[in-house]
């Protein structure tokens, strides 16, 4: 440690190099302390944060007088598709929710997720990723993702971002996500689909393969040691 700090103190360049070597040290301590370390990636909203009621919460202050559809009547991924299904402007209306400034900075953590992450992050021999698409109207999204994730899970998580369009492109093990469908350019990624329970899918039958995280007060530790080799 007294060799190290004097070490920092003496260059700037020294000091730079020296961090890439520790962090270099580190990611490979990680990924190789007994075999291969089990990558987990976790969507964001509907995971993590609360999406849906806080689309809802908003939806309702800037529109009181329109008809709106309660949690427990969601069906389907698409909240704009449902509410243009109700009236095809309040497609419009939903949209501009999430559009607006400071909606996803003020969506609020799901319960247990930030817990259940951080100790993931803690867990020997596994790595987590937040792996979250965000919306292609970018002007606000993806700047307030990460600050949620600074916010709530601290500036060294920013590390665990992925923000992509197409997970299917993404290698891990494991991918907890509300999404029924997760489709792109890959056809067999190399993750396997834990669909993460949601008003929207909670009335979707899946296959006999296909595994569900109720919340996260399931067992989610169990599906991750029935991962690892
Ligand atoms: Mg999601």
């Amino acid at each position: 440690m007294f060799l190290l700090s004097s070490a920092t103190r003496q260059s700037g360049r020294g000091e730079t190099s020296l961090r890439y070597m520790l962090h270099r040290i580190c990611l490979k301590m990680s990924s190789s302390a007994s075999g291969k370390a089990l990558r987990v990636l976790v969507d964001m909203d509907g995971v993590l944060a609360d999406f849906e009621g806080g689309f809802l919460r908003k939806y309702r202050s800037r529109y009181p007088e329109e008809p709106f559809i309660t949690l427990d009547d969601r069906r389907g991924f698409w909240v704009s598709t449902q509410y243009g299904r109700l009236r095809s402007d309040l497609c419009e209306k939903a949209t501009s929710i999430w559009e607006s400034k400071d909606f996803f900075i003020e969506l609020d953590p799901l319960p247990g997720g930030v817990e259940a992450i951080k100790e993931i992050a803690k867990m020997d021999n596994t790595d987590v990723f937040i792996c979250t698409s965000p919306i292609k109207h970018y002007k606000n999204c993806p700047y307030e993702k990460y600050a949620w994730v600074e916010k709530y899970l601290g500036h060294d998580f920013l590390e665990r971002v992925i923000l992509t369009r197409d997970k299917t492109l993404i290698t891990g093990d494991i991918l907890i996500d509300d999404k029924p469908d997760i489709i792109g350019v890959e056809p067999k990624p190399t993750w396997e689909h834990i669909l993460f329970t949601a008003c929207h899918n909670k009335h979707l039958s899946i296959s006999s393969s296909q595994r569900r995280l109720l919340s996260w007060n399931d067992d989610w530790r169990s599906i991750l040691t029935s991962k690892r080799q």
